[in-house]
């Protein structure tokens, strides 16, 4: 054997045949470094070959571990992945397995303020210059070969980094030297005084790390700050401990052990006859998938502890998947409380060396159970007995950039490849696996009641047509809330929109403030912050009280979380208000002290975004109300009424879970739209989807069809529709026919971000093997990467059409 085949961690596709040095000895598996065109890039080994017909062959460079990282099984499992998401081997695996430890320090690269300035004096230039600036904004804290990565497509290699240079002469950008993943402490930044009694003075950066300081709750690690801030923050802190507004410490770096909830130690409760059953069914399931659907606390969590010990005790591995570990730290203290040790957490908390000890740890069988987000799907285990995918219509799963798969989807190819079960469970299933079960691909379970009988909470929508604008909450919610305070209940709240008000306005000359480098709506207010961002890009600017232009009194429109938590606090005075959104969740471990805090009863009311509805199970939450879901449901995507009926349905399971029933509020302005309809019993929930199930049908959308979206990208217009129309035409020609169809191109709705306009092409196949082998043959015109500072973007079963 003399040479391998060798897919490289780049966007390209198949494999290359490079010979095998005399010193070394590879095998599948192995990490290699090669050269490739001009550059030296990692490559993993996925074949080996005794000769080759290929002239002129290259060696590998050198063996980068000597342990392989992937074995033949988890290699099958790559290379499916790639055919389906129609990715490169390489690009694939390099996304499945942990990083590299990298050296001791990065330089990485964040925009400073005259740079962000620089973006709103420049809104129209679309040079590559701009371009790798937005970049920079965009997603502060990559390096150099990150960022020209990230633009490959559309920038020359060398060039990008030309540029970055100039961008860091001119003072847009810094350069910044980041600790490496091993340092053992971590440097935080407390805040010395009470939040409300922040001096306003100082500079931009200054005011910046105290705005942030009070929104998270009074501590955020150093590094944290830095991400937000740029290398800045380092001197604004350093100013700030001289003025004794903020001090320095530091804290230990026990991520792996602490961070991953409480254990739960309570004796495993007496299983009721529907988890009995369950429990059963599962035990009596094989390399099948089933929907295990049980109305909110309906023990679902208890019918997984069950499920995994029986498969230990077969010796065999258990894989938990949930949507977000920060979120879900009820059930990981669970899984810890009866597993303990055996218990391997994988969250995106880690730093690259723990992450590969925990991964370690799972291929040496000391974890059993491993519990993460959508990368754990790819822990190397040795043999898995039972995967389980909770809330699994959750859209997290669905990875939303490189290889954008589904780890729901994948978690129940892997099980067929495992020979093992797959169970999805869910109060609000997804429609694809609703239909899935009613179609009897899967198995259905069901778990009709709650663990312990108490009623479900009763649901009352209040019709918000022709109210008042002047505040977000009617009359009959806040006496609701106002009652159950007075009971000495708790409430949740939901508004699906972060910041204070969607829209600052001058009503002297009618100006808006938008962003520079996307072209939707127009930039939000942040009272806490005292800034206007785009939450598309990371653009920020300060807010003036008066228009640039023309002098007048600015005016703010529109809610958002921090607005709504004003509003609640003038009804509720003195009540203990407590916000959970992007922007108080931005510290570490920030989820959980917020929710420990609610839990113990600090506060009385949570308000929150979507955040707020997953999961948690509070005995003292008597009301849930949604302030407004509107807009999600307006949203022009064929999934907003599932999406909306599963954040409502979601959030009021999180009333009555005490021995008090529970009441839920919506307020809208369309109480006639059916998602409201059926967010209680499971029966009503099975009107909900015959209903949405049936639309989709007549409109032939998933999962009646699959949809795969090709985005065409560019800073220039012309050049982006030229390059999206070309390629419309030979997919066009190609699908001439069948039963294919090819939307567009067409501007996405949201039709520029990141200074890029957004084409998007949508091709959808009714057929699936035909489809599926439709696009095989079409693969070729989709791997050719358009011309000219262009990028093309291909998402296998889309979860987002914007
Ligand atoms: P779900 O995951 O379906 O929302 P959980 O598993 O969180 O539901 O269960 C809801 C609550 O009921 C939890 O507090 C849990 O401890 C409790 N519980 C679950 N099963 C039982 C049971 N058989 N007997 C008593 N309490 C139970
Ligand atoms: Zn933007």
């Amino acid at each position: 054997m003399s040479f391998v085949q060798v897919a490289v961690a780049l966007p390209v596709h198949g494999s290359f045949t490079y010979s095998i040095p005399p010193e070394l000895e590879l095998g599948v598996g192995n990490v290699v470094q090669v050269d490739f065109g001009r550059q030296r890039v990692t490559g993993y080994v996925v074949g080996t070959l005794d000769q080759s017909d290929i002239k002129r062959i290259r060696p590998v460079r050198r063996l980068l571990d000597p342990e392989p990282a992937f074995d033949s099984t988890q290699l099958e499992f790559f290379r499916w992945i790639a055919g389906y998401y129609l990715a490169g081997l390489g690009e694939v695996i390099s996304t499945a397995l942990p990083s590299q430890i990298k050296a001791r320090t990065r330089r990485v690269h964040v925009p400073t303020q005259e740079g962000i300035e620089g973006l709103a004096d420049n809104s129209s230039d679309t040079s590559s210059r701009l371009l790798v600036l937005r970049e920079v904004v965009a997603r502060p804290g990559r390096t150099r070969g990150g960022i020209a990565r990230a633009l490959h497509q559309e920038v020359e290699r060398d060039e990008a980094g030309r540029l970055l240079e100039s961008l860091v002469r001119a003072g847009w950008v810094a350069i910044e030297e980041r600790e490496s993943a091993r340092s053992r402490r971590i440097q935080t930044v407390t805040l010395q005084v009470a939040p409300d009694s922040i001096p306003i003075e100082g500079g931009v950066r200054m005011r910046g790390v105290l705005a942030h300081l009070a929104e998270a709750g009074g501590q955020m690690d150093l590094s944290a700050l830095v991400q937000l801030e740029g290398n800045g923050a380092r001197d604004a802190v350093r100013r700030l401990v001289a003025k004794g507004l903020v001090a320095r410490g530091d804290r230990e770096d026990r991520t792996a052990s602490s961070q991953t909830g409480l254990e739960d130690t309570r004796p495993p409760p007496k299983l009721n006859p529907s988890q009995a059953k369950a429990v059963e069914t599962i035990g009596g399931l094989g390399a099948e998938a089933a929907l295990l659907h049980g109305v909110t606390g309906s023990g679902k969590t208890e019918v997984y502890l069950r499920a995994a010990a029986n498969i230990l005790k077969e010796s065999k591995q258990v894989l938990v998947l949930v949507p977000e570990i920060g979120l879900t730290p009820q059930l990981v203290g669970r899984f810890r409380g009866r597993f303990g040790e055996r218990v391997a957490v994988l969250h995106s908390g880690l730093t690259p060396a723990e992450r590969l000890r925990e991964w370690r740890r799972i291929r040496a069988r000391e974890a059993d159970v491993a519990i993460g987000a959508r990368s754990a799907l790819f822990a190397p285990f040795q043999e898995l007995g039972l995967i389980v995918v909770d809330e699994e219509h959750d859209d997290s799963y669905k990875q939303d950039d490189g290889v954008r798969y589904h780890a729901r989807d994948l978690a129940v190819v892997r099980s067929r490849i495992a020979g093992c079960p797959v169970i999805l469970g869910s109060a609000t299933p997804s429609v694809e696996t609703w239909q899935n079960a009613r179609e009897e691909r899967y198995v259905r379970i069901t778990l009709p009641e709650r663990a312990t009988p108490r009623p479900l909470p009763s649901v009352r929508l209040i019709d918000m047509r022709g109210r008042k604008p002047s505040s977000p909450l009617s009359d009959e919610l806040v006496k609701a809330l106002q009652e159950n305070l007075a009971d000495g209940a708790q409430a949740i709240v939901l508004y699906n929109r972060r910041g204070y008000a969607p829209v600052v306005e001058c009503p002297g000359c009618g100006g808006t403030y938008r962003c520079p480098s996307c072209g939707v709506g127009s930039l939000v207010f942040h009272q806490r912050q005292r800034r206007m961002l785009c939450h598309y890009c990371g653009f920020r600017r300060d807010y003036e009280d008066k228009c640039g232009v023309c002098d007048t009194e600015l005016e703010v429109l529109g809610y958002g979380t921090e607005r709504v938590e004003e509003a609640l606090q003038e009804v509720l005075p003195g009540a203990r208000i407590a916000r959970m959104d992007a922007d108080t969740t931005k510290g570490r471990g920030a989820h959980q002290r917020i929710l420990a805090a609610f839990r113990n009863r600090e506060h009385q009311v949570l308000v929150g975004t979507q955040l707020v509805a997953k999961g948690h199970d509070f005995p003292d939450v008597r009301l849930s109300a949604v302030v407004g879901v509107d807009h999600l449901l307006a949203m022009p995507d064929f999934r907003s009424a599932e999406r909306t009926h599963a954040l409502v349905t979601q959030l009021a399971g999180r009333a009555g879970r005490g021995d008090v029933p529970g009441s839920v509020l919506i307020q809208t302005r369309h109480p006639d739209h059916f998602v409201f309809h059926h967010v209680s019993s499971t029966d009503s929930l099975d009107a909900f989807y015959e209903a949405e199930v049936h639309q989709r049908q007549v409109l032939a959308h998933p999962p009646f069809s699959r949809i795969v979206i090709v985005r065409v990208e560019g800073a220039d217009l012309e050049r982006a529709q030229d390059a999206a129309g070309l390629l419309a035409r030979t997919l066009r020609a190609e699908a001439d026919g069948k039963m294919i169809q090819v939307f567009g191109p067409s501007l996405a709705p949201l039709s520029r971000l990141v200074g890029r306009w957004r084409l998007q092409i949508i091709l959808r196949g009714r057929d699936v093997p035909e489809f599926r082998r439709w696009l095989h043959k079409v693969t070729p015109a989709l791997q050719t990467r358009p011309r000219g500072q262009v990028r093309m973007l291909i998402d296998v079963d889309a979860r987002s059409l914007l």
